[in-house]
């Protein structure tokens, strides 16, 4: 793949199909390297909870000895399985978008539904509910747009989700959904730990992780961000971050309206 075509004196038509080659040789190249870059991190991904829960499983079967030992390892050994099962999924939805066998079933969807339901799942997003994180809802009326209910969850509640992970207590999360013309912006903001600036470019490609070793022990693989961004892709949305280390961050994103509708202004709050 690395000979490229030249062409010394000859024609101009040559000369241009010479560049149409060698640019289609180049984007050949490049989304082979990404091919082999995913598999490489999927793997790594995987084997990571894989080796944790062998060694685990080696060490009950040599020292455990009471029901209460096992008990443990197979608790700690299911937490590992969930996150194999997690990553998984997250593979395979993403591996389906690639090759297009993911069609998105659109309908008319509520998002001010849709923010309420997934605004009141989110007392049990935080691992200890006790932690002081308030999360925080306003709704401007009824916001309707064209989408695949399924796949705005998931977008929304992966957003929701990393501003609770990164943002330890006591901290606040704000949700916010209004209309901006014939847009609806949704807006997630937390006092959590923020990203710093020359992270911000590649928190959306896949297995992106700002931190490494601190982003394990909270929980997940970087592919959160890189299916939200498929989303709202696939819905003609467009997503933006505005973050600052130790303040917080914003995500934004915006989607085209079904139909315009306005009812009252709703805030709900939630410790
Ligand atoms: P992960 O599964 O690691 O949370 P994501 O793709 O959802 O992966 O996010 C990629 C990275 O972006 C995270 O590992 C984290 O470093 C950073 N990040 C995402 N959301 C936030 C946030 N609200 N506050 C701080 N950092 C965030």
């Amino acid at each position: 793949l690395s000979e490229r075509l030249t062409v010394g004196n000859a024609g101009r038509e040559i000369a241009e199909l010479a560049a149409t080659f060698n640019e289609m040789l180049a984007r050949l190249e490049e989304s082979f390297g990404r091919v082999k870059q995913f598999s490489g991190d999927a793997s790594h991904e995987l084997r990571t909870p894989l080796t944790i829960l062998k060694g685990e499983t080696e060490v009950a079967l040599r020292w455990a000895k009471t029901p209460e030992e096992f008990r443990n390892m197979l608790e700690s050994n299911l937490e590992e399985i969930n996150r194999m099962e997690r990553i998984i999924e997250d593979l395979l939805l993403l591996a389906k978008s690639d090759s297009g066998g993911l069609p998105l079933e659109k309908k008319p969807v509520s998002l001010s539904d849709l923010m309420q339901e997934i605004y009141l799942r989110g007392s049990s997003l935080r691992e200890d509910p006790s932690l002081d994180v308030v999360l925080n809802l306003e709704v401007d009326g009824e916001v309707l747009v064209q989408g695949d209910e399924l796949r705005l969850r998931q977008l929304f509640l992966n957003l929701i989700t990393n501003a609770v992970k990164y943002t330890p207590a006591p901290g606040r999360v704000e949700i916010s959904l209004h209309l901006d013309g014939d847009r609806a912006v949704i807006s997630i903001s937390d006092t959590g730990i923020g990203i710093p600036a020359d992270h911000l470019p590649y928190i959306f490609e896949r297995f992106y992780r700002v931190d490494e070793a601190r982003n394990r022990a909270v929980g997940g693989a970087g592919l959160g961000l890189a299916i939200v961004k498929w989303v709202v892709d696939a819905h003609e949305g467009h997503i933006d971050v505005q973050s600052m280390p130790g303040v917080g961050t914003t995500f934004r994103v915006d989607l085209p309206i079904a139909g315009p509708s306005l009812l009252g202004r709703e805030a709900i709050r939630q410790r």
